[in-house]
């Protein structure tokens, strides 16, 4: 296979699915050169092959061969040869991976210029200013990204020179100081390599090459690719062009244009535009830029020629195209284009609208595609409440939501603040790439200077975060900015808002937004698409969540902790007494209390979801949970001495006290140690769903047993679920007038915890109605690593070392837990074909477990309520990615019984290359994980606590909480 490609090469597939040799940027400029035939300059390929042979084993053999003949071909093309002395070809080396990095690796511009042939671009160009200029930006450029030589040394150059010549801007620099600058340049140059700079073109394009592929593993890129979980293994394509120029003269110009609003959506084109520039300028954000339609003023003829070419683009990719271009004394190119980065609520728009669009024709199945897990969770941020708050100034609304944070002025400042456990605003004139770990580590980003297509509004997008860009009155000087008069100091809160542009002084509250009419639609055709395949249920204990979960589409509960209605503050300490018991009268007295309680919780939630399955769980954790702290309480007898009430609890705390909890006394244990407590929750559920039947309600009640790892635990704890079931309707009929014939729906089954109960859940549903496996326990019991400890201390060390490539706590283990699942499955519906079966682990939210899950064969995923949107949608995906996967199958089948003629056919083929599960193979190949990306943040801004009661108490009252924020706390996953 050739290393090397011309961007006209004739390939057997279309580029631009070719993205994993020529990467996106080169695929892209291949498409848009050999098959739409628009204006793009010349170019070549080198491929990602080439990156990765490099990695291996240094500069490949044969590569130098092949550079050299595709150099020679676009010197033909363009007339004009590289370091000419008479009309020099000027060439740009730019990265090009498979997956957008923006800015992450590096680009040298203007290469080809040396001391002869800038002399030879100033006569062609007739401007000595602009090939001294060029020559300038090139040594200074070369000698920083391929030299390793600080950038500063070379702006220290220039300021100086503009000092000396009193010039304001670059531009206004004089030639005959752009001449002296280009030779301090130079020098430079030999004082840091002890070399002259490279005048040898041959020399100049290695050297580019070897740093473009050098930058795939720079600092900045790593941490960008782990942060996306971009695989490392990928490597760059590397695109050599030849040079257009935008900032020849007042009719040249360059731009990055849009097809649609990439933020929010809307049809038309969009963008920004500077006048006699570089593109470099636009996306640093160096000048304020016009807006794309300052172009028709300009230069109509291009501005037309502009969205033809935009048309063109939208119709043959099927979606928004992001493109950037250059104007060369009144001509047209486009540079590059893509598929473009949109925010959700763009997202979901443009995939609405392109279903009616007649040029794109989106089906529903590609739109619902088209929205991913991470749009869902940018349209459910957060807003301001209210509109009761004064702003301070407005820029632009680059990304939406809104963020409150403590402001930081530089990257360094605002990672080590969060990761102190500050809310973070980092506060820049404007960011580049070096600033890339401040970003992730701020909850919002606000800059001075810089467009909609700014360095900080496209990474901010892309991540989600909410960003003001532009705030021109914004005036950053050291560690603090004024508008005006009022100055903000390091550390003062701020609030954006990223939708509006707005920033305003101290702290905002903050609400849920309203989703748009789309978030609806596209969600009902997600629903459409997974009907009858995997339902989507929540993880609810209070009316209100149930209410909630409803509302957001959850077609029942698939998990409600019991063990949460005991910690609020009027049910500890009757559960305490219950513990402290000292008689069986003491502990029925106490358990009759929390029956009246839970009673009426129970009433809430199924009326709430009346007509759909709830699923309530006996109670599930260790009882020393509900007594104070033991170390405490010693403390407290040494110091001030205990109370008589305090001195009870202390005794019982340590008789209760276990070395390791999580594998002690809980979940069916309990029970089986006191099951007056089962008896009296079963009583206190049935006994509601009486209430709601004789109110005319539907219930539809499942109870669930915790943590069952034999066949005769669950057969023992059914036979109380039972009894006190039977016990309670013969009550009902006897005392509250439920009629004889009226049937109550109740099934009895059990969660699957640990991997005993997989692997014998043939024999365990024989007893079992249906199972619900709890991932947060089996994860922690397959894995060995205790759910409370292992994230704080060693997750991190064990995803930055490699030797997990996720969190299992938060993406299933395909390989361990995702196996168990699997034996789990299959072996209970052995036993009982028709068991229903579902998850309810908090990876039951979690797109890239989804896909395991419904290739596993479960009937519902079941997440916390905030997370059942993006569930639907994932649910969606995983029955398209399922769909798509087996089409070839059922075309060889059918072809297969079409009869012999056609047995050699291409469909047949397509059969054995299908070997593992659709999903499955879906799982495998998805190389992006939100789950992924929502660690890395979660680790820096050191988020996690331990959970102590009050603050699991207080969880039900937390609201309103965004999606991300709803994501599982470490208490929320040991559900207590
Ligand atoms: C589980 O273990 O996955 C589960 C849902 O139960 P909990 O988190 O309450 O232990
Ligand atoms: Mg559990």
């Amino acid at each position: 296979m050739p290393f090397v490609y011309d961007f006209d090469h004739r390939h057997r597939r279309p580029p631009m699915e070719m993205k994993d040799l020529l990467g996106g940027k080169g695929a892209n400029l291949a498409e848009m050169t050999s098959v739409l035939r628009l204006p793009v300059p010349h170019g070549f390929t080198i491929s990602t092959d080439a990156c990765r042979a490099y990695m291996r084993a240094g500069w490949p053999e044969g590569l130098s061969r092949e550079v050299t003949r595709a150099r020679a071909r676009l010197e033909r093309n363009m007339g004009k040869r590289l370091g000419d002395a008479v009309d020099p070809l000027l060439v740009s080396v730019r990265s090009g991976a498979k997956f957008s990095m923006p800015g992450m690796m590096d680009t040298v511009l203007n290469l080809g210029l040396n001391n002869e042939s800038v002399e030879g671009l100033a006569k062609q160009t007739d401007d000595e200013r602009f090939a001294y200029d060029s020559y300038r930006r090139f040594v200074s450029m070369y000698g920083r990204i391929v030299l390793d030589i600080p950038g500063e040394e070379f702006d220290r150059l220039l300021d100086e020179a503009k000092q000396r010549t009193a010039a304001a801007t670059d531009a206004d620099i004089p030639v005959g100081e752009l001449r002296s600058l280009v030779d301090a340049y130079k020098d430079v140059v030999r004082r840091h390599t002890g070399k002259a700079f490279p005048q040898d073109p041959d020399d100049q394009l290695r050297g580019a090459i070897e740093a473009v592929f050098g930058s795939w593993n720079g600092p900045r890129a790593i941490a960008y690719r782990d942060h996306e979980a971009i695989s490392h293994d990928l490597g760059t394509a590397v695109n050599v062009q030849a040079m257009v120029f935008g900032n020849r003269d007042d009719q040249s110009g360059t731009g990055v244009g849009f097809t649609r609003d990439p933020a929010t959506g809307a049809k038309g084109a969009y963008g920004d535009f500077l006048v006699n520039a570089q593109g470099e300028d636009v996306v640093a954000g160096i000048r304020n830029t016009e807006p794309l339609s300052a172009i028709e003023a300009r230069f109509p003829r291009i501005y037309k020629e502009l969205l033809a070419v935009f048309g063109r683009l939208e119709h043959h990719y099927r979606d928004m195209c992001d493109t950037e271009f250059t104007i060369e004394q009144g001509k047209l190119w486009m540079l590059q284009t893509r598929v473009g980065k949109r925010t959700g609520r763009a997202a979901l728009r443009m995939a609405v609208e392109m279903t009616k669009d007649p040029g794109i024709r989106l089906s529903r199945a590609e739109a619902v595609q088209r929205v991913t897990a991470e749009h869902l969770e940018q349209v459910l941020h957060p807003q301001f409440a209210g509109t009761g708050y004064g702003v301070l100034t407005k820029g632009l609304g680059a990304s939406p939501g809104a963020a409150v944070g403590r402001v930081y002025f530089t990257a360094d400042d605002a990672a080590a603040a969060a990761a102190r456990g500050e809310a973070v605003i980092l506060a820049r004139s404007e960011t580049s790439p070096e600033d890339v770990h401040g970003m992730l580590a701020a909850h919002g980003i606000l800059t001075a200077r810089g467009g909609l297509v700014s360095h900080a509004a496209v990474v901010a997008r892309g991540w989600g975060k909410p960003a003001v860009v532009g705030a021109e009155h914004v005036r950053i000087e050291g560690r603090t900015f004024s508008v005006g008069a009022t100055v903000v100091g390091e550390g003062d809160w701020i609030s954006i808002d990223g939708t509006e542009g707005d920033v305003v002084l101290g702290q905002v509250p903050l609400a849920e937004t309203k989703p748009s009419d789309e978030f609806d639609t596209l969600l009902g055709w997600a629903d459409f698409i997974r009907k009858g395949r995997l339902q989507v249920r929540a993880n609810a204990d209070t009316g209100a969540d149930a209410d909630n979960a409803r509302r957001l589409g959850a077609q029942g509960i698939g998990l409600c902790r019991t063990e949460h209605m005991f910690l609020a503050e009027d049910r500890l300490p009757i559960v305490r007494r219950m513990i402290l018991a000292e008689s069986e009268a003491q502990e029925e007295a106490a358990l009759e209390e929390l029956r009246v309680a839970q009673r009426s919780d129970f009433v809430d939630i199924l009326r709430a979801m009346d007509g759909l399955p709830v699923t309530v769980r006996l109670l599930d954790p260790p009882l020393h949970e509900f007594l104070p702290d033991v170390g405490e309480l010693a403390i407290k007898e040494a110091t001030v001495g205990l109370t008589a009430e305090e001195q009870r609890l202390y005794r019982a705390a340590k008789q209760w006290q276990e070395f390791n909890p999580m594998l002690g006394t809980r979940g069916v244990r309990l029970g089986v140690i006191k099951p007056g407590l089962y008896a009296m929750q079963v009583r206190a559920l049935i006994e509601a769903a009486v209430d709601r039947v004789l109110a005319g309600g539907r219930p539809v009640v499942e109870i669930m047993i915790p943590l069952t790892v034999t066949r005769a635990e669950l057969a023992l704890a059914r036979g109380w679920v039972e009894d006190a079931v039977a016990t309670t309707i013969a009550a009902a009929r006897r005392d509250n007038g439920l009629r004889p014939g009226r049937k109550l729906d109740v099934l009895i089954g059990t969660m699957i915890e640990t991997p005993r109960a997989a692997l014998r859940a043939d024999e365990i549903a024989e007893v079992a109605d249906f199972f619900s496996f709890g991932t947060n326990d089996l994860t922690q019991m397959t894995f060995g690593f205790s759910r409370d400890d292992v994230e704080g201390r060693m997750m991190s060390a064990y995803l930055d070392k490699g030797l997990l490539e996720h969190n299992p706590f938060e993406t299933v283990d395909p390989g361990g837990v995702g196996e168990l699942v699997r034996i789990g499955v299959q072996r209970g519906r052995a036993t009982k074909p028709t068991l229903k079966i579902g998850v309810c682990g908090e990876h039951g939210g979690e797109p890239q477990s989804i896909l395991l899950f419904f290739d596993a064969g479960l009937d519902y995923v079941s997440c916390s309520p905030f997370r059942v949107p993006i569930a639907r949608l994932s649910a969606a995906h995983a029955v398209l990615g399922a769909d798509a996967a087996a089409a070839p199958a059922k075309k060889a089948a059918r072809s297969r019984k079409a009869g012999p003629a056609r047995k050699a056919g291409p469909a047949r083929k397509a059969g054995p290359a299908r070997k593992a599960g659709p999903a499955r193979k879906a799982v495998a190949t998805r190389k992006r994980s939100p789950a992924r990306k929502a660690t890395g943040s979660r680790t820096v801004s050191g988020a996690r606590k331990a959970p102590g009661l009050a603050r699991k108490a207080s969880r039900a009252t937390t609201t309103p909480r965004s999606i991300k924020a709803a994501r599982p706390t470490k208490a929320a996953r040991r559900g207590r």
